[in-house]
């Protein structure tokens, strides 16, 4: 079954409304490669901007988070229905920097997930193991608990269309990655996870990319695995050059 690759950028808190647009003039006709799906998350001040100067491009535009009611007394928090406004289509979920400072949750993330359907964005959910978690061998059990969380309650159509980013944790912005190999073996067993929850036809579709430490140089070797359809990229989606060879490295 052929899944079309995706490439998105995580920029984490960074990067000035100014300085968001000018990376877009770069990358627009270099980042966009026929048969990649390309996006770019950038902070919520940047977004409106950002849709704006995509316009008549492929490229796609991602939130980082998102709150799970759709408005409320949650000072700080932004919405779906905003997110929708804007012209926005991803939104990320359940990055590990937001489990670990924010006190996300499986259940937040499960929440988040579905409200991200009810304004139709595609959610990009994050799971992966911590070091101490993979040194005890419970890379695959880690994934499983936090893939079948995220998921639950979805419909096959749903499941279907999710973005899950495999992303181990000691492997973000620590230079460290995980082996191609390593890293499509644990994207196979989530695989399997999707196959059990929602059948063979979903977690043929199902669209899982590898994040940690992807970089120019390494991305054509993670592409090149039978399972890993994409990356999550942080640090090295920053810059114009670097993030346009990751595309044309996918
Ligand atoms: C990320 O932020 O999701 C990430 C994978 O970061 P980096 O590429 O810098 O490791």
């Amino acid at each position: 079954m052929s899944r079309t690759p995706i490439i998105a950028g995580n920029w984490k808190m960074f990067k000035t409304v100014s300085e968001a647009t000018a990376f877009v003039s770069e990358v627009k006709g270099k980042a966009e490669v026929a048969g990649v799906e390309t996006v770019v998350c950038a902070p919520f001040t940047a977004l409106p901007a950002l849709v704006e100067a995509v316009k008549g491009t492929s490229i796609k535009i991602g939130a980082q988070n998102m709150h799970y009611e759709d408005n409320g007394a949650f000072t700080g928090e932004i919405s779906g229905v905003f997110l929708k406004d804007l012209g926005v289509d991803f939104v990320i979920i359940g990055h590990s920097e937001r489990r670990q400072y924010f006190a996300e949750t499986d259940e937040t993330v499960n929440k988040k997930t579905h409200a991200a359907f009810k304004h139709g964005l595609t959610p990009i959910v994050c799971v992966g193991e911590k070091l101490e978690e993979r040194e005890a061998g419970k890379t695959d059990e880690v994934n499983r608990v936090q893939t079948t969380a995220a998921l639950a309650g979805l419909t096959a159509e749903q499941a279907a269309e999710v973005v899950i980013a495999y992303e181990p944790i000691w492997a973000i912005g620590t230079g460290k990655s995980s082996t191609a190999t390593d890293a499509n073996d644990a994207i196979k067993a989530i695989r399997s996870v999707v196959e059990g929850l929602f059948g063979a036809e979903v977690a043929g579709k199902v669209r899982i990319q590898y994040g940690g430490s992807v970089k120019p140089n390494n991305v054509a070797e993670y592409m090149g695995e039978s399972d890993i359809d994409g990356a999550l990229v942080g640090g090295a989606s920053l810059e114009p050059a670097s993030f346009i060879a990751l595309v044309e490295g996918a």
